[in-house]
């Protein structure tokens, strides 16, 4: 496409279009189009189109068709106020009987009907359409020699002026997914062209979720964003590096698992044939540091299944659970130095939630957790498939730490996470050799 045109398709298509450009003739497109036209309450068509601000004209030559053989095929210029398929928007184009009839077609009001208005009714190719916004009347032409011009018709339409659509529209019909081509030159356009306009709108809404082994982003889909890009950081301040792209807005990090930061930081960008916008407002989320602790707890598993031991609790895969062989079991770490629980994080087995309901987080300096201290109780199921985060307010020092189930728990749990804080070394005169985890 030349430059500050680009080509999109309006509303739903079988067919995606494509085009292919030169720049003889004042600008010579050839577009394939689909889609089952317009008017009515939405349109549905292929789009070569510039950005265009204020008062504007377009004008251009169809020097040739090759139609769909849906009878239904349409083609001609248009001016849009947005991408929607329900927006406001002007076209004249040759359509029907044989494709001899033009129309001057217009939607005067966001999801409004489209309106007609009959051109020539015997017109036969080479023909010039030409379009001119005037504040907010619109103004169709049609010509046999793009000299001599006939006035189709006119219309007030209420559009935003300061940046909407114009260009060439082309659709096959309702039924066939064959494409129509149509071949146009002599394209001239005068008025403003918003060419830097034209790199998408920043992505919003950014939400950040954890889940299986993966981290969970989902943002506000851009109009017109052809990918977007994935960015992370390990500090807010920091520098953020691309670690992905998508087609649309959701995007699953799993190159990330456990960090060596506290928080991860995200931004996204939305890309087009344009370029790129700027950065979405950065969201975070925290990671906890993997423990080397020793794995503790109930030994065993319900008969005996090999996958489902406590170790299926601390292996950073919310799909696997620990489901003990007594009602009442749990699983833990042994730090091998004092650390401060500052955060739990639990996922449930996803087929019984409600057997952590009753739980308990406790922290002990004792192997058999003779004098423990509750940290936290889960007082309702927690949500299947995420990890659920609780801050933990205690500044006592625990070597040991462990969740134990509910009676008749069966010690199920998907995933637990502790997030700890080394104690420091003066406090811990009976332990002189410290593996920091
Ligand atoms: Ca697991």
């Amino acid at each position: 496409m030349p430059q500050d045109w680009a080509l999109r398709d309006i509303g739903t298509v079988p067919v995606t279009a494509t085009a292919s450009y030169n720049s003889v003739n004042n600008k010579t497109f050839i577009i394939n189009g689909t889609g089952s036209s317009f008017g009515g309450t939405t349109d549905s068509h292929g789009y070569a189109y510039v950005n265009a601000s204020g008062d504007f004209t377009i004008s251009a030559r169809l020097h040739d068709a090759d139609l769909s053989g849906s009878n239904a095929d349409r083609i001609g210029i248009i001016m849009r106020e947005s991408f929607s398929p329900n927006a406001t928007m002007a076209s004249i184009g040759l359509h029907d009987n044989g494709f001899r009839k033009v129309w001057f077609t217009r939607r005067t009001s966001t999801g409004g009907s489209g309106s007609w208005t009959n051109g020539n009714t015997h017109t036969w190719l080479t023909v010039w359409f030409k379009l001119k916004r005037t504040g907010n009347v619109f103004t169709a032409y049609q010509s046999q020699d793009g000299v001599t011009w006939f006035e189709v018709g006119s219309a007030t339409i209420p559009m935003s002026s300061s940046s909407y659509y114009a260009g060439l529209f082309v659709s096959n019909g309702w039924t066939t997914t064959s494409p129509t081509t149509a071949y146009f030159d002599n394209i001239a356009t005068s008025g403003t062209i918003l060419a830097g306009n034209n790199t998408p709108s920043t992505p919003t809404g950014l939400k950040l979720n954890r889940a299986n082994k993966k981290v969970i982003l989902n943002w506000n889909a851009v109009e017109g964003a052809t990918s977007y890009n994935i960015k992370r950081a390990n500090s807010g301040t920091g520098t953020y590096t691309t670690i992905g792209t998508a087609a649309t807005n959701a995007y699953a990090d799993s190159s990330i698992t456990y960090c060596t930061a506290n928080n991860v930081f995200y931004v996204v960008s939305a890309v087009n044939q344009f370029g790129e916008s700027s950065n979405a407002t950065a969201n975070s989320l925290s990671i906890p540091n993997k423990l080397s602790g020793t794995i503790i707890g109930t030994a065993g598993s319900w008969e005996n299944v090999a996958t489902a031991t406590k170790e299926a609790a601390m292996d950073g895969d919310i799909n696997t659970f620990f489901d003990a062989a007594t009602g009442s079991a749990w699983v833990g770490y042994d730090l091998g130095v004092l650390g401060t629980i500052t955060k739990i994080s639990f996922a449930p087995r996803a087929t019984h939630p409600s057997r952590m309901v009753g739980g308990i987080f406790q922290g002990s300096n004792s192997v058999d957790f003779s004098n423990p201290t509750t940290l936290f109780t889960v007082s309702t199921a927690p949500t299947v498939g995420t990890m659920t985060e609780q801050i933990i307010n205690n500044n006592s020092t625990f070597r040991y730490i462990r969740y134990l189930s509910p009676n008749n728990g069966f010690g199920n749990v998907a995933e637990i996470e502790f997030m700890v804080l080394p104690a420091m070394r003066h406090k811990l005169p009976a332990l002189p050799t410290l593996l920091l985890p």
